[in-house]
């Protein structure tokens, strides 16, 4: 079979971004659970988060986890998708704390944790206003913490946490970690002690370790975009990421035709192969490549950038990739290996395609 598409991961450079998170991190009083579920949970990635000194090893799937669980690190495994009913007993088998946000699923992590003869650790989720995940009335979480604390023995409460900026794009400003942290000390309260983790979100929290305004008691972050691309902050927010490996992810993908032809689509436009209207610029005549990548594993033709200069991606349907060769600085032709820098979405795709092959470099020391 072809080498291609092919990603191409470099363990070093990966290396040196989980060693400087941590260290900040560290340096914050912060521990952080490294999170590889943009990465597909690879035995290879899950060891150097490892390595890179990860406090546990945090993935939304259990099939990953229990990649990690092979892998024997002798770090925590953190379920961070809220458990399904479904899959407490595997949760409670294969991780060792979970976050969750409903008292019937906790009652049944107690359950099974009890036929496994185990104590599973739990962090109860506030929704700050993202409105994915979380408790959103205060109440209730407090309710639900004082009944793991005293009527579930086979669960640990171990802390409180949030996630921010997924689905509400909501921003972790100092005054919503804020009330984290108000949260944390209300449950404090009513179970007459500390918690061990207050968990104060993902990679868009990082932005208060790098701005040094992270409350005080948040002691806990999940972190996977930053350490894996390292490409969010700089990008939408203007952080200086130049002491990070933006680039441990390359795609390499073959070309397999090169040709002369019309920008805009010639007859009556309809919809694209996702059943979307897109409209074409018309720019007359170019010279256009297709790469054998597509959608499939790249979930989204602007997830990829061309590392050639003068190359731009057009668009693209599930196999297939056009760029526009017009401008490219060096002649391109069928058999060709083009090299991409990609985002976060597309090293979900790649890493999770079964046609892409996953292929590791070691820089020279
Ligand atoms: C995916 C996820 C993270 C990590 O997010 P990044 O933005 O990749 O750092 C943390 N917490 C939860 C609950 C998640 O689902």
């Amino acid at each position: 079979m072809t080498e291609f598409p092919q990603v191409m991961i470099n363990l070093d450079y990966l290396e040196q971004n989980v060693r400087t998170v941590m260290g900040r991190c560290a340096d914050a009083g912060v521990s952080v659970a490294g999170v590889v579920k943009g990465a597909t949970g690879i035995a290879e990635c899950i060891e150097v988060f490892a390595k890179g000194g990860a406090t546990q090893i945090a993935s939304s799937r259990l099939e990953q986890l229990e990649t990690a669980k092979k892998l024997d690190t002798g770090l925590p495994l953190m379920l961070i998708r809220i458990p399904m009913m479904s899959e407490a007993a595997d949760a409670v088998r294969l991780a060792d704390i979970s976050l969750n946000s409903e008292i019937t699923v906790l009652r049944e992590l107690d359950r099974q944790a009890g036929i496994a003869g185990k104590r599973h650790g739990v962090i109860l989720m506030a929704d700050l206003g993202d409105l994915r995940e979380g408790f959103w009335d205060r109440t209730e979480l407090i309710d639900a913490a004082v009944e793991v604390e005293t009527g579930l023995q086979n669960l640990e409460l171990k802390g409180v946490g949030t996630n921010l900026g997924c689905y509400g794009a909501i921003q972790p400003t100092t005054e919503k970690l804020d009330e984290l942290v108000s949260i944390a000390e209300q449950v404090e309260k009513a179970i007459g002690r500390n918690l061990e983790i207050i968990s104060g979100g993902a990679t868009s929290s990082y932005m208060r370790i790098l701005d040094g305004n992270l409350p005080e008691k948040i002691n806990h972050l999940r972190i996977g975009e930053q350490i894996l691309n390292a490409y969010d902050l700089e990008k939408y927010y203007g952080y200086d990421l130049s002491d990070m490996h933006s680039d441990v992810f390359t795609l390499r993908a073959e070309v397999v035709e090169v040709k002369t032809k019309p920008t805009h689509p010639v007859g009556e436009v309809g919809v694209d192969a996702f059943g979307r209207r897109l409209t074409y610029e018309d720019r007359g005549i170019r010279r256009r490549a297709i790469v054998a990548v597509g959608k499939a594993d790249i979930g989204d033709s602007d997830n990829i950038f061309p590392a050639d200069g003068g190359i731009e991606v057009l668009g693209g349907s599930s196999d297939h990739t056009i760029l526009d060769v017009e401008d490219a600085e060096r002649e391109i032709k069928p058999g060709d290996i083009l090299d991409f820098a990609v985002n976060y979405g597309a090293v979900l795709y790649l890493t999770g395609s079964a046609n892409v092959k996953i292929r590791f470099h070691k820089s020279v020391k």
